[in-house]
C-alpha cells in the first residue's frame, strides 16, 4: 500500500458546533497519523483556488461563502487545516468522512452523524477531505509549506497540476 498524505479541513459548521476534537478522534481511530496542523484565515483567493474545479457549478458562490465562514459568523474566516498520513490515507479518510451529501452518507460516518443539508440546499458536511491523489497533492501544497509538514512527501510539480 502506498503511503499517502491527505488534506482535511474542519469546515465552519464543524468548528462552530465544537466538533473539531470529535473529527480528530474519528481519524485517530481510523489509524491515520497527523503530520501537520494550523488555523488558517481563508481568503477569497484561497477558497476559489481550493475549489477551482467546481467554479462552474451553480453552488460555487455559496460554497465559497460557506468555506469562508460567512454562514457561521466566523469573523476571522478561520478553518483548522490538517494533513493526515498513512497507507491509503486518502480513501480511508474519505471513508471516515462519508458521502458528500450528509443525507446519503453512511449514518456512522462523520458526515452521516453530524452533517446537514440547509433549507437553501447547501451541504454542511463538517469537513473537507481530498478526493483523490491528484487533489491531495495539489491541496496539501496549496494549504501548507513543506516545512510546516513533519514529513512532506509531495513535490512542487504536482501543485501546478502537472503530471510527474
Ligand atoms: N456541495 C454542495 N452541493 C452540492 C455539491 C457540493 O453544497 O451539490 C459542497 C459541499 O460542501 C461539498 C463541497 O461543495 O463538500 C465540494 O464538493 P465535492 O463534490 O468536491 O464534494 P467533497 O469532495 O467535499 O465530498
Ligand atoms: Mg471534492
Amino acid at each position: 500500500m502506498p503511503i499517502e498524505q491527505t488534506l482535511v479541513l474542519i469546515k465552519p459548521d464543524g468548528f462552530k458546533r465544537g466538533l473539531t476534537g470529535l473529527v480528530m478522534d474519528r481519524l485517530d481511530a481510523a489509524g491515520l497519523e497527523l503530520v501537520a496542523a494550523k488555523m488558517v484565515r481563508v481568503t477569497e483567493k484561497l477558497a476559489r483556488e481550493h475549489y477551482r474545479e467546481l467554479s462552474d457549478k451553480p453552488f460555487f458562490p455559496n460554497l465559497i461563502r460557506y468555506i469562508r465562514g460567512e454562514f457561521h459568523d466566523l469573523k476571522q474566516n478561520q478553518v483548522l487545516a490538517l494533513v493526515y498520513q498513512g497507507d491509503n490515507a486518502i480513501a480511508r479518510t474519505r471513508q471516515a468522512a462519508g458521502a458528500t451529501n450528509p443525507e446519503q452518507a453512511d449514518p456512522r460516518s462523520i458526515r452521516g452523524s453530524f452533517g446537514r443539508v440547509t433549507t437553501q440546499g447547501q451541504f454542511e458536511n463538517v469537513l473537507h477531505a481530498s478526493g483523490n491523489l491528484a487533489d491531495a497533492e495539489r491541496e496539501v501544497q496549496l494549504w501548507f509549506k513543506p516545512e510546516e509538514i513533519l514529513t512532506p512527501i509531495y513535490t512542487a510539480a504536482a501543485a501546478n497540476g502537472k503530471k510527474k
